[in-house]
């Protein structure tokens, strides 16, 4: 039986799936991500286990029509290599389509994780059924995918659909994992929601549920969000300007691609509503009208198997 395999290799686990050709998912499971010796088994370690699950699953790795990977660094994806990825302990440039290729005798297809689920959530998830989506990923970080006519963008260097870069924060307050100041990141992540929390109480704003989250150096985004949900006047201040940052985020997107969908995921849009109604409030006006007529504000609803689905769906694009 021909398969398709994927695998979204992530810090901790790496998820691993099996499809059919027509990218109906089999079965899914997760192995622990060994990070020691620089990361060196993880690769193999991700071979073995398609291989011992094969003898379970009648999965005949000659039959495998190709591997997809999502890995949470910069990807060159013309030419399948990885700029280094800090959470697997890759610290420099990695040919992982060649390595995996020469590991395994599979075709290997690679992409940033970020990408990976937006492809994943435009074909069958919040996005199913229309061509064009834009990903925001609100975790840690702000990660991103741009899927335009079914494809991801990926830009002359790599770098598109890195929405947590856009520029927004004009004031430049907080500095960002890149380097600069301004990025959406600083103020629209769960990062992003502890430096304004701890900026606007630094500033008098110091009548607040936060009070002691923010004293001993313990205040989290979710204790943010529920204090929010209090009428915290501080917590609502944050939410309402993390949502405008994103309004002005999915304003200039929407002058480039147009999406039919925006697709929100990561820890910090469990916010919910609280903060859907006040982006969609901040965006409609900022926005070229032809550009947000019909575009929609979604959540993402694959979860974390956005990144496998993605992966599949990579192989079928470019290697079936
Ligand atoms: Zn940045």
């Amino acid at each position: 039986m021909k398969r398709i395999l994927a695998a979204d290799i992530g810090g901790t686990t790496c998820k691993l799936g099996v499809f059919t050709p027509d990218l109906e998912l089999l079965d899914k499971w997760e192995i622990p991500t060994d990070t020691t010796d620089e990361g060196s088994r993880i690769l193999e370690d991700i071979h073995q286990s398609f291989k011992s699950k094969g003898d379970d699953h009648e999965l005949n790795l000659a039959g495998v029509i190709g591997i997809g990977l999502g890995v949470p660094g910069p990807v060159d994806f013309n030419n399948g290599i990885l700029n280094g990825a800090i959470n697997l302990n890759w610290m420099e440039q990695k040919p992982i389509v060649s390595e995996f290729e020469s590991i395994s005798g599979i075709r290997t297809i690679v992409d940033n994780d970020a990408n990976v689920a937006a492809l994943g959530e435009q074909f069958k998830g919040a996005g199913s059924g229309h061509k064009d989506v834009v990903m925001v990923t609100l975790g840690t970080g702000v990660g991103g995918g741009v899927v335009s006519n079914s494809m991801l963008i990926h830009g002359h260097g790599g770098a598109a659909g890195e929405i947590g870069h856009l520029y927004v924060d004009y004031n430049r307050r907080f500095q960002c994992n890149c380097g600069k100041k301004g990025c959406l990141e600083t103020v629209a992540s769960a990062t992003g929601m502890k430096n304004l929390a701890v900026h606007y109480y630094e500033s008098g704003m110091t009548d607040t549920l936060l009070k002691n989250g923010i004293e001993a150096g313990t205040l989290s985004a979710k204790s943010i969000v529920e204090a929010g949900e209090k009428d915290d006047a501080l917590a609502l201040k944050v939410i309402d300007e993390v949502a405008h940052y994103i309004a002005v985020a999915l304003s200039s997107l929407s002058a480039v691609t147009n999406p039919k969908y925006f697709i929100l995921g990561g820890g910090v849009s469990r916010a919910g509503r609280m903060l859907t109604d006040r982006i969609e409030a901040y965006y409609r006006p900022i926005t070229f009208p032809p550009a947000y007529e019909n575009t929609e504000i979604v959540m993402a609803e694959l979860g974390n198997d956005a990144g496998i689905y993605g992966a599949a769906r990579l192989v079928k694009q470019f290697l079936a």
